[in-house]
Protein backbone atom coordinates (compact mmCIF):
# COMPACT_ATOMS: atom_id res chain seq x y z
CA UNK A 1 0.00 0.00 0.00
CA UNK A 2 1.42 3.47 -1.13
CA UNK A 3 1.01 6.23 1.40
CA UNK A 4 0.81 10.08 0.33
CA UNK A 5 3.44 11.70 0.63
CA UNK A 6 2.89 15.30 1.67
CA UNK A 7 4.98 18.32 0.74
CA UNK A 8 4.96 21.03 3.29
CA UNK A 9 2.29 22.35 1.07
CA UNK A 10 0.19 19.79 0.76
CA UNK A 11 0.77 19.45 4.41
CA UNK A 12 -0.41 23.52 5.08
CA UNK A 13 -3.40 22.82 3.46
CA UNK A 14 -4.44 20.06 5.12
CA UNK A 15 -3.88 21.53 8.68
CA UNK A 16 -6.85 23.72 8.71
CA UNK A 17 -8.64 20.70 7.89
CA UNK A 18 -7.11 18.67 10.72
CA UNK A 19 -8.06 20.75 13.31
CA UNK A 20 -11.34 21.86 12.47
CA UNK A 21 -13.15 19.19 10.52
CA UNK A 22 -12.27 15.37 10.26
CA UNK A 23 -9.73 13.96 7.60
CA UNK A 24 -9.38 10.62 6.63
CA UNK A 25 -7.25 8.64 8.42
CA UNK A 26 -4.83 8.31 5.40
CA UNK A 27 -4.27 11.80 5.42
CA UNK A 28 -4.38 12.30 9.02
CA UNK A 29 -1.50 9.49 9.61
CA UNK A 30 0.12 11.34 5.80
CA UNK A 31 -0.06 14.38 8.07
CA UNK A 32 1.22 13.22 11.45
CA UNK A 33 4.28 11.43 9.59
CA UNK A 34 5.40 14.71 7.74
CA UNK A 35 5.16 16.61 11.17
CA UNK A 36 7.28 14.60 12.67
CA UNK A 37 10.43 15.43 10.68
CA UNK A 38 9.21 19.16 9.67
CA UNK A 39 9.77 21.68 12.16
CA UNK A 40 8.63 24.34 10.12
CA UNK A 41 5.23 22.94 9.96
CA UNK A 42 5.01 21.87 13.85
CA UNK A 43 5.72 25.77 14.62
CA UNK A 44 2.66 26.54 11.95
CA UNK A 45 0.41 24.11 13.33
CA UNK A 46 1.48 25.49 17.11
CA UNK A 47 0.53 29.00 16.00
CA UNK A 48 -1.94 27.75 14.49
CA UNK A 49 -3.74 26.31 17.66
CA UNK A 50 -2.17 29.09 20.12
CA UNK A 51 -3.73 31.91 17.94
CA UNK A 52 -7.57 29.88 18.13
CA UNK A 53 -7.01 29.25 21.40
CA UNK A 54 -6.59 32.96 21.88
CA UNK A 55 -9.27 33.80 19.50
CA UNK A 56 -12.08 31.82 21.07
CA UNK A 57 -12.14 30.04 24.19
CA UNK A 58 -13.19 26.82 23.17
CA UNK A 59 -12.84 27.08 19.54
CA UNK A 60 -16.20 28.48 19.04
CA UNK A 61 -14.52 31.08 17.01
CA UNK A 62 -12.48 30.52 13.57
CA UNK A 63 -9.09 31.45 13.09
CA UNK A 64 -9.84 34.49 11.02
CA UNK A 65 -9.36 34.26 7.18
CA UNK A 66 -6.76 36.77 6.95
CA UNK A 67 -4.66 35.80 9.95
CA UNK A 68 -4.51 31.93 8.40
CA UNK A 69 -3.27 33.45 4.99
CA UNK A 70 -0.68 35.23 6.59
CA UNK A 71 0.33 32.11 8.93
CA UNK A 72 0.42 29.98 5.47
CA UNK A 73 2.36 32.77 3.90
CA UNK A 74 4.91 32.75 6.97
CA UNK A 75 6.12 29.33 6.32
CA UNK A 76 6.03 29.54 2.87
CA UNK A 77 8.29 32.20 3.05
CA UNK A 78 10.54 30.54 5.58
CA UNK A 79 10.60 27.18 3.45
CA UNK A 80 11.73 29.20 0.90
CA UNK A 81 14.21 31.03 1.83
CA UNK A 82 17.44 29.60 1.89
CA UNK A 83 18.88 29.19 5.42
ZN1 LIG B 1 6.42 20.60 6.26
Amino acid sequence: MSQPRLTCKDAIDLLADYLETSLGPELVAALERHLRDCRPCVAYLNTYKRTRTLAGEVGRVEMPEEMRRRLRQLLLDQLTRPS
